[in-house]
């Protein structure tokens, strides 16, 4: 079959691999028709995240049934499903507390930044390094799911892929952002990030009857995009403290109720070797979450759903004791959330395609990931179709 597979940092190609088998009870092999390309992917494309053996990538993927294991009962041959980008075997203590990105079972292996002490273990992705499990992803013509009996949803016939495919990554992961906020309505958001889930983030923030809702990126045509999408507010990003002004300007003074960090760590893209880049911890790298807790009010909350791949040991503790912030950050618990998303898909009180602005074939993965990386082509959300 076709793949998009990881060759090393900024080299993803379009090869020939050998078909996906079932290799347990619980397994099926999906016949992938849509897949994207994240935001988490670049980590993998610029190093940030590395994978030291080529792989498959891809966890945003959705398709139809073409081979089902014994164990699988409420999935046949031709049933169309998405699927959530964590790996969850369903039945492990955090499976069991509603967190399938901590699953015990479907990564066995250590992985994580050292956490302190002792290293946590646990937690599989879709086609996301040796570290969260080694499983292949879905930007290829047939994936293996495994634990078919707790992932895989099944999308009603009057949706089109494109309608329900966001359902799999990042509208549960922009829901959760605003979901950790525990809005009442009428608050104040300060989303920082326009990209796909910086996207879904100011969506999910108007199920929540957000009064203001406020964009911040570098790059004009994303704000124009959004603001055009939703009528939010903008901010470009030239300077923190211009920006953090201005949202406090909007707030009397306060700051926002809650701030989400929708970028996650940036590498310096001005160092050619790009693994260096990230492992420079550099102050620039994490400006973006450093702003957060600047610009959100006193008591306030702020989600990290941008991913921080390493440690960084010198966070101003003292200003987030001293104003009494929550943060909470992670991957998306997309299992527990992602029925209740369909059905706001279903009943039309969310659009979620109108981000996509490239459709591309598999084949043409490469410059997919070129574009999206360096932000060209006016590229805010690239779908492969493996077929075309
Ligand atoms: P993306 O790279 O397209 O979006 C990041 C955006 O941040 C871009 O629009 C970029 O221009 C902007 N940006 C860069 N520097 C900035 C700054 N200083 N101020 C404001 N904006 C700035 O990717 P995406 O798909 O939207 O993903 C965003 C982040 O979310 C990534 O880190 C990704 O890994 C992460 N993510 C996390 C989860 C999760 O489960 N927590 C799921 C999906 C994606
Ligand atoms: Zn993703
Ligand atoms: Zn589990």
């Amino acid at each position: 079959m076709k793949a998009a597979v990881i060759h090393g940092p900024g080299s993803i190609t379009c090869d020939t691999v050998e078909d996906p088998r079932i290799k347990d009870p619980h397994d099926i092999i999906l016949k992938v028709t849509s897949t994207a390309i994240c935001g988490s992917d670049l980590h993998m494309y610029s190093g940030g995240i590395p994978q030291p053996r080529p792989m498959v990538m891809g966890h945003e993927f959705m398709g139809i049934v073409e081979e089902v294991g014994q164990n699988i009962t409420h999935l046949k041959i031709g049933d169309r499903v998405v699927v959530p980008f964590p790996i969850s075997c369903g039945s492990c203590f955090f499976c069991q507390h509603d967190l399938p990105t901590a699953c015990e079972h479907s990564n066995p292996e250590h992985y994580g930044p050292e956490g302190g002490l002792i290293t946590e273990k646990g937690g599989a992705l879709f086609g996301y390094t040796d570290l969260y499990g080694g499983y292949d992803g879905g930007q290829a013509q047939y994936v293996r799911v495994p634990y078919a009996h707790i992932g895989p949803r099944k999308v009603p016939e009057n949706l089109s892929d494109e309608q329900v495919l966001f359902l799999t990554d990042i509208f549960p992961t922009g829901y959760t952002g605003v979901m950790w906020g525990n809005l009442k309505g009428g608050e104040t958001v300060a989303i920082f990030g326009a990209g796909p889930v910086g996207s879904m983030s100011v969506k999910s923030a108007m199920l929540h009857n957000a009064k203001k809702i406020i964009v911040i990126d570098t790059q004009q045509y994303r704000l124009d995009q959004i603001k055009s999408l939703t009528g939010c507010d903008t901010i470009l990003w030239k300077d923190a403290k211009e920006v953090i002004q201005q949202i406090r300007d909007l707030t009397d003074g306060r700051g926002a109720d809650l701030c989400i960090d929708a970028v996650g760590f940036e590498p310096d893209r001005n160092i050619l070797d790009r693994a260096k880049a990230v492992l420079n911890l550099e102050k620039g790298s994490i400006k973006v979450l450093e702003a957060c807790m600047s610009a959100v009010r006193r008591g306030g909350i702020v989600s990290v759903l941008g991913v921080y791949p390493v440690n960084y040991d010198n966070f101003r503790l003292g200003q987030i004791f001293d104003k009494g912030i929550t943060i909470r950050a992670g991957q998306c618990n997309v299992h527990p959330i992602i029925d209740q998303l369909l059905e706001y898909v279903q009943s039309g009180q969310v659009v979620l395609d109108d981000i996509i602005t490239h459709r591309l074939s598999l084949e043409e993965v490469a410059k997919g990931y070129e574009i999206f990386d360096k932000k060209e082509d006016g590229c805010v959300k690239v779908v492969l179709d493996p077929w075309k």
